[in-house]
């Protein structure tokens, strides 16, 4: 059997008395694409600063590449692609220079970067764009050029926060039929967390994170079966749906 890309087993984090995440187990198998969708609060963003080795479970185990963070070390990191809600290109620098910078940092140079770099404009549909400096592109792109930075290690997991904040709704189903794509090839897993069902439809599994708890883990059309719904959008409602109030008694 091939080794899950992460792996959380009985997993909980709190803040003080604030529980963010509880006993969450999941799995992301190679090449594997997953939605992560919850609102606000969920605990998205704490499991992603779980798996970035940001700070440690309070309980349970996470497994990154089979390894967790204690025994993997920076060469872990090394292997995860990350982008964050906040940026991390620099916005007077090109695109070009951005992407040489951060594959230098891994490493990277030559005709080995420059191909590296000319494959993920390819893939990111940022060729024409190499030459201007971020500040100048649209939201959508930019978005685009923090994938391409995230992807240029070739990582064998991308988790990206919420990436498509702000954007407009051209910009976002562009960026899901990017994703998509990317993900089409099975040269990278992709977990996304969103609030927004559209988001994650294409996904081969979306994990339903509420308060804390994972609700459900299947595929779009699982979850449907399984809530007696004809798409993820009344999947979703119906599996984050408040619990109806106990009637009061006596
Ligand atoms: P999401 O990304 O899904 O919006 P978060 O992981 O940001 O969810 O938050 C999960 C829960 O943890 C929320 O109740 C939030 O208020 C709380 N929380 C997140 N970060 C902190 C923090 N640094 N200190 C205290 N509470 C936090």
């Amino acid at each position: 059997m091939t080794h899950p890309v992460l792996e959380l087993a009985g997993v909980s984090k709190s803040y003080g008395r604030q529980t963010a995440l509880s006993d969450v187990s999941l799995a992301i198998a190679p090449g594997d694409y997953v939605g992560l969708l919850g609102p606000n609060g969920a605990g998205k963003s704490t499991l992603f600063q779980l798996i970035a080795g940001l700070f440690a479970p309070d309980q349970g185990d996470l497994r990154l590449f089979g390894q967790n963070h204690r025994q993997g070390g920076s060469a872990l990191l090394a292997r995860l692609g990350v982008v964050f809600q906040a940026r991390s290109v620099d916005l007077d620098m090109s695109v070009l220079a951005n992407l040489r910078f951060h594959g230098r940092l891994f490493g990277l140079s030559g005709a080995t970067l420059a191909a590296r770099i000319a494959e993920l404009a390819r893939q990111m549909g940022l060729t024409d764009l190499l030459r201007r400096p971020v500040r100048t592109l649209s939201g959508g792109q930019q978005r685009r050029v923090e994938i391409a930075r995230a992807l240029i290690n070739r990582p064998g997991l991308l988790i990206m926060d919420e990436p498509s904040a702000g954007l407009d709704t051209p910009s976002r189903a562009d960026l899901v039929a990017h994703i998509r794509d990317l993900a089409a090839r099975h040269e990278v897993a992709v977990l996304w967390a969103t609030h927004l069902v559209d988001e994650v439809a294409a996904a081969n599994r979306v994990i339903v994170l509420n308060r804390g708890r994972v609700l459900a883990d299947a595929s779009p059309a699982e979850l449907c079966a399984l809530t007696a719904t004809r798409d993820l959008g009344a999947a979703y409602a119906v599996l984050t749906a408040a619990p109806p109030v106990a009637p009061a008694t006596g």
